[in-house]
């Protein structure tokens, strides 16, 4: 990036358009790492869906997994930690067995990731805290 010596980035309108230059380039980025991973993990598991999107959803939304085995992804997975990126993909995995929260669907995930899935949703809550700013930062809208 190639900018003045007097630019000032405190101005709003410059942070606008920094917001847009990096969710610009994340998207990108998403768009060919998220759907590799996603295949890395099917593979490994033996677990097959019917495609993956890595699309902006709603706030607060990583991720779903439709009726017919479709996974969207949001692409700020990427700027994770990759084990909590990985959680997030393979919860949505899970539903391709199981398309809901009951027990059921606890136990084939902490299947998938080989420990105890609500231990490890605990401790990537806290993983993720330190990204979550940046996290705020980019779904931010001015
Ligand atoms: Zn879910």
């Amino acid at each position: 990036m190639i900018y003045h010596d007097s630019t000032d980035f405190e101005i709003r309108k410059i942070q606008k358009w920094l917001r847009e230059i990096m969710r610009d380039t994340i998207l990108r980025i998403a768009k060919v790492v998220l759907p590799a991973r996603v295949k890395y993990w099917e593979d490994m598991k033996g677990l097959h869906g019917t495609g993956v999107t890595v699309k902006r959803l709603r706030k607060n939304v990583l991720g779903y997994c439709t009726f017919n085995n479709h996974i969207a992804l949001q692409p700020f997975l990427v700027i994770f930690k990759q084990e909590w990126t990985d959680g997030v993909i393979l919860h949505e995995m899970a539903h391709y067995k199981y398309k809901h929260h009951r027990k059921s669907f606890w136990n084939f995930l902490s299947t998938l990731i080989g420990e105890d899935s609500k231990m490890v949703k605990a401790k990537d809550d806290i993983a993720m805290s330190p990204y979550y700013n940046y996290y705020l930062y980019l779904t931010k809208n001015k």
